[in-house]
Parts: structure tokens; C-alpha cells; sequence
């Protein structure tokens, strides 16, 4: 499964927005090194189109499309040379397709930080730098290897040359996304400034809402991805009833809960999209890239639907609301027999047709 990693300095609250995010008490304590293995959390994305979905066809289920995150311990300065936790965690991070990093915007005295001040620019800068190290030092474990195996032929030039071009740029202190490499010939190394990144600022009252503050923070990690929450209102958010929870969230400014806003964000930040289907069983959501083709998003049910693909019945979400029905959908001509080299839509709403 596609999972997040979720980064940042001790203190912070990573362990308090996990929490949130998996309705799970894992350890939350107020200092630094609380969280030492890492845990996996399942979000749902959230979507309304299956809440219509399910009305419209009194579907017994509603399946949304899974979001995993990882929590893993706190990075410290050194983390890349084995001090603090070290190298342990750097290596959970390595398996995930991206990273959302915590950063603390908010002041609580009584929470210590780590460097002694809480400054989210600063923090950044070493996080950026730690994962910097530890790239470095997988790429140049990797070059020695590289080295060997290409003189016995047994190793493509692209993929040494590619790895000597990503030890340069780390080496001038640049993460790999920033640089225009492709590094498809080194993916196994698994590097982490190559992943996408999503920050996630966790801040108080008074900075939710405040948008000039939260642009000014937004720019800082441009064209990264910026969510605004509090980790703290998260956590009490989720033993709340719906309404209540609304009511929570309008008085601090917002309309969706950072949760909600992290779950979407991560999804698209990994390039995904899904698509629906519907029956009296279940309405659910199915994960599947963006471009991808019909028999494709078909295998994610099951196989022998890729294998077997014949043809797919699509109605967009919106053409199936606007006319009510699967059947006056057909009658509006708004219900598309497409074939193998149709491409995916989000919120698709699709019945495939295959042989067994
Ligand atoms: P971690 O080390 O990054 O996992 O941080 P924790 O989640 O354990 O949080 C450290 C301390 O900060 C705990 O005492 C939390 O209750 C507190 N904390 C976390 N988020 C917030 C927040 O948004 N506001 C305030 N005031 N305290 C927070």
C-alpha cells in the first residue's frame, strides 16, 4: 500500500496528530524520543460523492479509499550519523512514497523544543539538512558498490552516472527534488530529498486564523504542499460527534479538518485519483493513479478484471446526479461504453464488463 511518513523534530506532535489520525492512543509524552517504533495509521479519504452514492443505490457499505501514514521517532540534528535514534528510523522513511513533515508553529511554554526556540524556518532547515546526510551517505555506500559492479558489467553506466550526478547536487547541500535529475536509475535507493514532501504546520489558535501568517509559512515550502492545523484541537476533534465537531471547527476558522485537509493532500501529493462504484452492497472509492487506462484501474478490484477487460460503462459523478439514475443516465446519453485505451477521470463512477 502507498503509505506517508510523517517527519519532524521531537516535540513537535508527530505522536499527538498521529493519535489523531488513527483514533489510536499511541505514546504521547510531553519529551523528546516518546516515539521509538513505527506505527501505521489508515485514514479514510474523505468524499461526499460516496455518501450520495450510498443514498442513491441504499448501499448497506461505504468503502472510502485508504490513506496510510507511518509515525516514526523524531529526526535531531546528527540523526544522519547514528546519533539520537539514527539510522533506524531513516530507514522506515526510505520505504514510504512521500513525506509529510511536521514543523511546530505553536508557543506552549511548557512544551520543550529541542534547539531551545521555537522557530519553524529554522527546523526546517534541519530536517532538510539531516536528510541531506543520510542521502549522501546511501549514495556514496551505493558509488563504491557501483564502482565494482560497473567495471564486471554487471551494473548500467546511467545508473552510476546518475548516482555520481545526486552525489554532487547533496554534496553542494541540495535536496534532489529541488535539482532537475532523473533518478529512475537509481530508484532503489530509496533516497528520501527525493520524495515529495508535504509540510505540515502545527500551529495554535491564533495562526489558523491568520492568513497573511500561514502564506507567509505556505511560501517558505512552495511548491510544496503547506497544511495548517492544531494537533491538540485533532485529537479532541475526533471523540466529538459530527456537530460538534463542526461547531469546534468553525470557532478556530476552518471548514475541514486538518486530518481531512492531510488526507487529500497526501493523496494527490502521490499522484493519485480514484474512481466509484456502486450497487445495493456497496459505494466505495478505488485508488488508482492519474492517467491511468480502464483495464488497469480495473485490476485494482481484481485481476482477471484487467485480464479479462472488455469494456466499461463510465457515467461521470456529476452527469449520475444530475440525471438521478444508472437508467436515466443511459437514457440521457450520458452513460459511455469505453474501451482499452480509455483514460481515468476522478469520481468516474464505472461498471466494468470482463470475461472469465
Ligand atoms: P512528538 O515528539 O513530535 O511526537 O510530539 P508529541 O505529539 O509527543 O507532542 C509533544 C508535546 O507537545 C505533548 O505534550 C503535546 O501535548 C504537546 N502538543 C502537541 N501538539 C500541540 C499543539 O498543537 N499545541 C500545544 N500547545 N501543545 C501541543
Amino acid at each position: 500500500a502507498l503509505t506517508i511518513a510523517i517527519v519532524g523534530l521531537p516535540n513537535v506532535g508527530k505522536s499527538t496528530l498521529f493519535n489523531a489520525l488513527t483514533k489510536n492512543q499511541v505514546l504521547a509524552a510531553n519529551y523528546p524520543f516518546a516515539t521509538i517504533e513505527p506505527n501505521v495509521g489508515v485514514v479514510n479519504l474523505p468524499d461526499p460523492r460516496l455518501d450520495v452514492l450510498a443514498t442513491m443505490f441504499a448501499s448497506e457499505k461505504v468503502l472510502p479509499a485508504p490513506v496510510s501514514f507511518v509515525d516514526i521517532a523524531g529526526i535531531v540534528k546528527g540523526a544522519a550519523e547514528g546519533e539520537g535514534l539514527g539510522n533506524k528510523f531513516l530507514a522506515n522513511i526510505r520505504e514510504a512514497d512521500a513525506i509529510a513533515e511536521v514543523v511546530r508553529g505553536f508557543a506552549d511554554p511548557d512544551v520543550v523544543h529541542v534547539d531551545g526556540v521555537v522557530d519553524p524556518e529554522a527546523d526546517m532547515g534541519t530536517i532538510n539538512t539531516e536528510l541531506i546526510l543520510a542521502d549522501l551517505e546511501t549514495v556514496e555506500k551505493a558509488l563504491t558498490r557501483y564502482e565494482k559492479e560497473l567495471r564486471l558489467k554487471k551494473v548500467e553506466p546511467t545508473v552510476y552516472e546518475t548516482a555520481v550526478a545526486a552525489r554532487d547536487a547533496l554534496q553542494r547541500g541540495e535536496a534532489l527534488s529541488a535539482t532537475s535529475l532523473d533518478l529512475a536509475p537509481i530508484k532503489e535507493l530509496g533516497l528520501l530529498t527525493a520524495k515529495p514532501f508535504i509540510y505540515v504546520f502545527n500551529v495554535d489558535e491564533s495562526v489558523l486564523t491568520d492568513p497573511a501568517r500561514k502564506a507567509a509559512l505556505a511560501a517558505l515550502v512552495a511548491p510544496a504542499e503547506a497544511v495548517f492545523l492544531d494537533a491538540k484541537i485533532e485529537s479532541e476533534l475526533i471523540d466529538l460527534d459530527p456537530a460538534d465537531a463542526a461547531e469546534l471547527l468553525a470557532s478556530t476558522g476552518q471548514e475541514e479538518s486538518g486530518l481531512d485537509q492531510l488526507a487529500r493532500i497526501g493523496f494527490d501529493t502521490l499522484g493519485l485519483q480514484t474512481y466509484l462504484t456502486a450497487g445495493p452492497k456497496e459505494s466505495r472509492a478505488w485508488t488508482i493513479g492519474k492517467g491511468w487506462k480502464a483495464p488497469q484501474a480495473a485490476g485494482v478490484i481484481h485481476s482477471d478484471f484487467e485480464k479479462g477487460f472488455i469494456k466499461a460503462e463510465v457515467i461521470s459523478f456529476q452527469d449520475l446526479v444530475d440525471t438521478g439514475s444508472i437508467a436515466e443516465a443511459r437514457a440521457h446519453g450520458v452513460a459511455r461504453i469505453e474501451g482499452k485505451e480509455y483514460v481515468m477521470q476522478d469520481g468516474d463512477v464505472v461498471e466494468f464488463r470482463f470475461n472469465n
